[in-house]
């Protein structure tokens, strides 16, 4: 039987007295987006889904994945470069580049794991981690090498306007942190996607993550090249993919973190960017009912020339190029008129995906929407009368219609068609026509142009291939801009 001098036994118990604060419940999240990030790594390393569930032995796991990547030195420069400058914990510092060994990586990370300290209880006036708020901060300030974006500290380099002041942080915090880069996608700038609840981070996190450990690098979120593109399009493929379909984004909030933190002038900042609640619902809807028709929608808004966009596919399109759909998404504006396509006179996608987008996220009431769909019928019961030309001028003069008055003036003209066509009833009675023009007036969300913008989708609908035989016989005049916005 071995003996046990007394020496040993103590450390033994001191470790697992260590150990036993970790793995008891003492990981938690922060709602932090990089420390956040930290932890989704490990549950991702760990297979497992809540913080509670982590183990001594999925920590091990993660330093030593973290360790073996860290010292190559492709990651070693890309940390350096954009995550994390001159870090001594993971040796991204290019002067350490000798003694950058997993080992040393190892041993520097289960250094500061074991220097995690207790959770403060609630009464204590103790000084806490600015981060979680739940521990005492970190034996000294922390600078933005080894948590990114924070003050320079006396490495002021080239930022004289620099804040130098580090933070006050915790070793959990800084702990997790270390392992956010093993979750980011490099875009080129570095993307952090950070969502509540927390599953459906590990959800969107996982695609990186999968890549590294696959392929021992850095996901460049397949050759994206701007975050909201590359986010929307994983909505959409998550979407079709789970059985809840666009139903898995109910309560769902996401935020971007698209951010760099280099060593050199101008090389630190971050985007953040909300993805609006309607946004989200809409586009995972649009991928559950209409995929073609969300593509026709996304095609409209491509800011490229035409010359370009005439030669690039629609998935090259969507890795480089701005949409104008995104953007107003994104800043919960109307995207009403990509829903049709003037040019082509077609409805870009079903009255379903429309209806929804109008009840959804214009909050629009049920009841105007329809009306003004029971109006388009009627109009296009009218104008279908007319012979090939003139209902393609009728048409035209609701398309261009920018002010309120040629608006008005394409209902006389209907009018006047109904009446010499000897159709019965009239277009509109008097508080029919009231509530179109001004009850809707201006207001934002229901304006005129909301009800010109319904009605030439419903007419581009049913019509479709009359108008579109009418203007072939037209010349039609070239324009050079993809996406065209409203006149004012
Ligand atoms: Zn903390």
């Amino acid at each position: 039987m071995p003996t046990i001098t007394l020496d040993s036994f103590i450390k033994q118990n001191n470790i697992e007295n260590k150990s036993k604060n970790i793995g008891k419940n003492k990981f938690y999240w922060t709602g932090h987006p990089f420390v956040d990030a930290g932890l989704v790594a490990i549950l991702l390393i760990a297979n497992k889904n809540q913080p509670k569930e982590l183990t001594n032995e999925d920590i091990e796991k993660v330093i030593e994945f973290a360790s073996k990547l860290y010292a190559k030195k492709e990651w070693a420069s890309y940390l350096h470069g954009k995550i994390f400058p001159n870090n001594g914990i993971i040796m991204s510092n290019p002067g350490m580049s000798k003694k950058r060994t997993p080992e040393n990586i190892s041993k520097n990370l289960k250094g500061l794991y074991n220097n995690i300290l207790e959770i403060l209880e609630w009464s204590s006036k103790e000084k806490r981690c600015i981060v979680c708020g739940k521990r005492k901060p970190h034996n000294k300030d922390i600078y933005r090498s080894d948590f990114p974006l924070l003050g320079t500290g006396g490495m002021l380099n080239f930022f004289h306007s620099a804040n130098p002041k580090g933070e006050d942080i915790c070793a959990y915090c800084l702990f997790l942190v270390q392992f956010m880069p093993l979750v980011a996608y490099n875009l080129p700038n570095v993307l952090i996607i950070h969502a509540y609840p927390y599953e459906k981070m590990l959800e969107l996190c996982k695609e990186g993550f999968n890549y590294t450990r696959e392929h021992s690098l850095v996901s460049n979120a397949r050759d994206f090249k701007k975050p909201e593109n590359f986010l929307f399009k994983k909505i959409v493929e998550i979407t079709r993919k789970v059985e809840s379909k666009s139903k898995f984004w109910k309560n769902v909030s996401i935020t971007l973190y698209y951010f760099r933190n280099g060593n050199r002038s101008g090389e630190q900042y971050v985007d953040i960017i909300h993805i609006p609640t309607s946004a989200l619902r809409f586009v995972a809807f649009a991928g559950e009912v209409d995929y073609n028709g969300w593509r026709n929608i996304l095609n409209m808004g491509w800011i490229v020339s035409r010359a370009k966009k005439e030669k690039l596919s629609f998935e090259e399109l969507e890795k480089s190029y701005f949409n104008e759909v995104y953007r107003r998404l994104l800043n919960e504006e109307s995207i009403l008129e990509f829903f049709y396509d003037k040019k082509e006179k077609k409805a870009n996608t079903k009255w379903r995906l429309l209806e929804f987008y109008c009840l959804e996220v214009l909050g629009l009431d049920e009841k105007t929407l329809e009306f003004i769909k029971d109006v388009g019928d009627r109009i296009v019961e009218t104008i279908k009368e007319l012979e090939d030309n003139k209902l393609r001028q009728t048409v035209r003069e609701l398309e261009n219609a920018t002010k309120l008055y040629q608006f008005e003036n394409f209902f006389i003209r209907v009018e006047k068609i109904r009446q010499q066509k000897g159709i019965s009833k009239s277009l509109l009675i008097f508080d029919e026509f009231a509530r179109l023009l001004t009850s809707y007036g201006e207001d934002i969300n229901t304006s005129w142009r909301v009800v010109r913008d319904l009605l030439l989708f419903r007419i581009y609908e049913k019509l479709h291939d009359r108008l579109i035989k009418a203007q072939s016989s037209e010349s039609e005049e070239e324009e050079d801009e993809i996406y065209e916005g409203d006149e004012e």
